[in-house]
């Protein structure tokens, strides 16, 4: 495994991070023991990036990593989250985000979470986030709840304007850098670079629309874009490489970043991609792919206030 140098925090990450939303059952059903072993399966080969939120699940997430990594929390880098609660429930607030943090630190079964994000921003008020949410996050830093703090989001130039204002650790973005959407290093690579911010990419499958079981009904992309992803699987098909195979290694050759979050829920995932770290890029199969996607390159569904949507 490739360690990579999280910003400025002293930390080394794997360069391929474990993204827990799938413990959350937010990409179908799984149960504790499968989740158990898919952490495991990670960890024991050198995975020690977890990324996991309140929302994933509405808690279930975070109690099925706290359980997994019972007696072995410190030998990974555990970043959750706070501010999101729900898909239309947030609380940006200090007292909120106290709250949830304590939720988080009983239910992943820890002391202290070495990153707290705050969790899609541009659901926010951004004079909120740099006057009230991000100064109670250097309070719980302070008071070592929390080692580093962070932003999570998908409109990179908001994302970028409000680090320039909070000064997070990490930027966390996602389905900024896949096989469809190429735009996170020109928006925010030499920033991140000069700010000695830790880049994190995350949802190198767009969110299950790059694997050959699809997305899942709540995906918020428009049709044109899902219908796209069916297209470059089947292409993939032909080619005898499955789409997720090639979308991952497609990301995980991006430098700029200190790790790629993909979701894992069971060790054949992990199997998977761990293989994939090893496999080569078929740059024949990735010219035939953007000429396939041209016509849909860079274009994202938005959420959150329209303000912040740029
Ligand atoms: P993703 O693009 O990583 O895709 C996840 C889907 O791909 C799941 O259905 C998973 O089961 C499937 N998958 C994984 N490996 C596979 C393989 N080898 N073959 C077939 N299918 C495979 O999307 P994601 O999970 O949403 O994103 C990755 C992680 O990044 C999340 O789990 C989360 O931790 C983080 N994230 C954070 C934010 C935020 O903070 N706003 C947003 C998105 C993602």
């Amino acid at each position: 495994m490739e360690y990579r140098p999280l910003g400025q925090t002293g930390a080394l990450v794997s360069a391929l991070g474990f993204g827990a939303a799938p413990l959350g059952d937010v990409y179908g059903p799984l149960d504790q023991a499968t989740a158990t072993k898919t952490v495991h399966l990670a960890l024991d080969h050198g995975i020690n990036y977890f990324d996991v939120a309140p929302y994933y699940g509405l808690g279930l997430a975070e109690e099925r990593l706290g359980v997994a990594l019972r007696g072995i929390r410190n030998q990974v880098f555990l970043a959750t989250k706070c501010g999101r609660l729900g898909v239309n429930e947030f609380d940006f607030s200090a007292a909120g985000i106290q709250t949830s943090l304590e939720a988080s630190l009983r239910r992943l079964q820890t002391d202290t979470v070495d990153l707290l994000q705050i969790h899609d921003v541009e659901f926010g008020d951004p004079n909120q986030i740099v006057e009230e949410t991000m100064p109670a996050l250097q309070r719980f830093k302070k008071e070592g709840k929390i080692r580093f703090t962070g932003l999570t989001g998908l409109p990179l130039g908001y994302l970028k304007d409000l680090a320039r204002r909070t000064h997070p650790d990490t930027l966390l973005s996602y389905a900024h850098y896949n096989l469809m959407v190429d735009d996170l290093v020109e928006v925010l690579g030499s920033f991140s670079q000069e700010k000695g911010i830790a880049l994190i990419n995350a949802s190198p499958l767009h969110l299950g629309i790059l694997t050959d079981q699809g997305p899942q009904t709540w995906h918020a992309a428009p049709a044109v874009i899902q219908e796209k992803g069916r297209e470059l699987g089947a292409l993939c098909r032909r080619r005898g490489r499955p789409i997720s195979e090639v979308a991952l290694r497609f990301a995980l050759d991006l430098n700029d970043v200190a790790t790629t979050l993909v979701g894992m829920g069971r060790p054949n995932e992990v199997e998977a991609n761990l293989q994939v770290l090893e496999a080569a890029s078929d740059f024949e199969l990735l010219e035939e792919l953007a000429a396939l996607v041209a016509p849909v390159k860079n274009r994202i569904w938005t959420q959150g206030k329209p303000e912040n949507n740029y």
